[in-house]
């Protein structure tokens, strides 16, 4: 299924471009890659098999499906308003190993630029961009699977005494996918969460208190990996 044209060229975040086509992609292995230049990206290399739990795009399915489907064209990226997608470049792949992950699009820093789900559109634009079965309509932005939210405890001002709901606020399901508990503190359900990140962006405490496990790390929705 062709959804859309495919242009040639996309841009990485660190500025370069990976080039892409239909038939396959040619990319610049001196290409940094996803969040490079905030150090992201490398110290997702530095811990080694993380490298490979990516959070992809809304409507990406199983990892196996989602790789063996995506072309590494980057009309997905291209496409994000919110400038949360890019395209898995050249050190995260040639330290971490992720061969196969090259030039894939991931959301690459939840705490500065989430997945909105582009609720003022129809369409998320990434989907729609897709030109192949690689992102799929999930029907729903309910329905959307990207990875599940996981708090820390340890860190979060809710569970260590200190008034805070800034998560909740920033959650598209709040009551649903992210609830509070009788003393107010903030709980995940796991089958409700879509995976967006917003709660990331709005945490409060200096490093986020929550983050994604992406779908790849878990099975909080029946087994779905
Ligand atoms: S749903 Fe919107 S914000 Fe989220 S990745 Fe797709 S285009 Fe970007
Ligand atoms: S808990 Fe966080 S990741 Fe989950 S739906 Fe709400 S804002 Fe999105
Ligand atoms: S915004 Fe952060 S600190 Fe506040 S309740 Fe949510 S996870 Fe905890």
């Amino acid at each position: 299924m062709q959804r859309g044209d495919v242009s040639d060229r996309t841009p990485l975040r660190d500025g370069t471009m990976a080039v892409g086509s239909r038939r396959g992609f040619v990319a610049g292995l001196v290409a940094l890659g996803c969040g490079a230049g905030a150090g992201a990206g490398l110290g997702a290399v530095a811990r080694g098999s993380e490298v490979t739990a990516r959070l992809r795009p809304p409507g990406a399915g199983r990892q196996s499906d989602f790789l063996a489907a995506c072309i590494r064209c980057g009309q997905c990226s291209a496409a994000c308003p919110q400038d949360a997608l890019c395209v898995v470049g050249g050190w995260s792949v040639l330290l971490g190993g992720d061969f196969a992950g090259y030039a894939t699009p991931e959301v690459d820093d939840p705490r500065a630029r989430p997945c909105t789900l582009c609720p003022e559109h129809d369409a998320m634009p990434c989907v729609a961009a897709c030109p192949t079965d690689a992102l799929t309509d999930p029907g729903a932005r309910d329905a959307v699977y990207m990875g599940t939210a996981v708090l820390n405890t340890a860190t979060c001002f809710a569970y260590n005494g200190v008034t805070c709901r800034a998560c909740w606020h920033a959650c598209p399901y709040p009551g649903t996918a992210l609830a509070f508990d009788e003393r107010l503190r903030p709980v995940v359900a796991a089958e409700h969460c879509v995976g967006c990140g917003l709660c990331i962006h709005a945490c409060l405490t200096e490093e986020a208190s929550i983050h994604i496990a992406p779908r790849r790390e878990q099975a909080a929705r029946g087994g779905a990996a």
